[in-house]
């Protein structure tokens, strides 16, 4: 089965074609991270408009890519929602236009479910079921139960900011550039991991916090230069040098990473079942995460690097198995899209 998978929930427009939900025929993706880094930020609007320009020629390169033409395609999916709403409307009513045109069924996946079928595609081993997933990204931090395919329990979830908002505004205090995840590693990688003592916030059960960790980097940055609190955060980057730059990306990177892992480990001990840790978004590329959570847990899948971003390929996969499951097409004239939404 062919399944073209459209993604544009935030800054990267992106198509893909899969077969039976795990072979990658072809996978693009435009970003837009160029545009925005000199912003500091994704500005929604111009996301959008960016999409729309690029969209059409995306969805044709996958196919050329693939070497397949319409008649191939068994089904069209599109990620639907959460995302930014301008940036959901292009690629959604792209797939709309496309399924009824070409006659397809269409799929309108959840975008955090396709970052966890990330982890199916091009994999000798695939995740056993019960699973517990951590979701890492921009917008979302959580960690989820899966007993099942089409069977989510949201078990922990963040009060405040995503772990992966955290690493950027971090960065930005820091002086580091957009997006901060990569930044912050790089500049990490000289650091010592240990020079400054930040507190992981202590959140009851399996619930994170992250805006306190982020407060907690801005008041050892200002206490570490001698400044007040009152001085304003983005005025910091010019007092710190390029060793308390790396000092700080490392004991933030360390703490932020075994703040996530200790949860995890306190959802194992609840679910002593669980066969598979899957990780999933953005920050599944960061490499201490990786080598961290290898460490502390057994049969752990990460995301190959190129699938650990926003994809068309993931959407595919995920679509894939929503119809093995049974899960019903969506009509094309009624679709909606909704800007935050839980996993169904
Ligand atoms: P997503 O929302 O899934 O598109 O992921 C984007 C987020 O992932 C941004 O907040 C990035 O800073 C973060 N990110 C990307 N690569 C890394 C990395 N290597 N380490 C930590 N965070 C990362
Ligand atoms: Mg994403």
């Amino acid at each position: 089965m062919l399944i073209l998978g459209i993604e544009t929930s935030c800054d990267e427009t992106a198509a893909a074609i899969v077969e039976d939900g795990v072979k990658v025929l072809s996978n693009v993706v435009v970003s837009q991270i160029d545009i925005f880094a000199e912003y500091g930020g994704v500005i929604p609007e111009v996301a959008a408009r960016n999409h729309l320009e690029v969209m059409m020629p995306v969805v044709n390169k996958a196919l050329s890519d693939a070497k397949k033409t319409w008649d191939e395609i068994d089904a069209i999916a599109v990620t639907h929602t959460p995302g930014l709403l301008g940036s959901l409307l292009i690629g959604t009513l792209t797939a709309r236009t496309l399924a009824i045109l070409h006659k397809k069924p269409l799929y309108a996946v959840h975008h955090l479910k396709s970052h966890i079928y990330a982890n199916w595609l091009e994999k000798e081993e695939m995740p056993e079921f019960p699973l517990l997933s951590l979701v890492v990204s921009g917008g979302h931090t959580q960690i989820l139960r899966m007993d099942a395919h089409e069977s989510f329990e949201i078990i922990g979830t963040t009060r405040d900011d995503a772990v992966g908002e955290c690493f950027d505004k971090v960065a930005k205090i820091l002086g580091l550039p957009y997006p901060g995840g990569p930044a912050i590693s790089k500049a990490g990688k000289t650091g010592d991991k240990n020079r400054y003592k930040l507190p992981k916030p202590n959140v009851e059960g399996l619930d994170f916090s992250f805006s306190g960790l982020k407060t907690a980097v801005l008041r050892s940055v200002q206490s570490e230069l001698g400044l007040p609190i009152s001085h304003p955060s983005y005025d910091l980057k010019n007092h710190l040098d390029s060793r308390q730059i790396a000092d700080f990306s490392a004991s933030f990177e360390k703490t932020a990473v075994d703040y996530l892992l200790e949860k995890l480990e306190k959802a194992y001990f609840l679910y002593p079942n669980t066969k598979s840790f899957v990780f999933a978004g953005g920050v599944s590329a960061n490499e201490l995460l990786r080598l961290s959570a290898k460490e502390r847990f057994k049969n752990v899948f990460f995301p190959e690097i190129k699938y650990s971003g926003d994809n068309g390929a993931m959407v595919a996969a995920a679509a894939y198995f929503e119809i093995k499951n049974g899960v019903e097409p969506t009509n094309p004239y009624k679709l909606n899209i909704i800007p935050r939404s839980e996993i169904r």
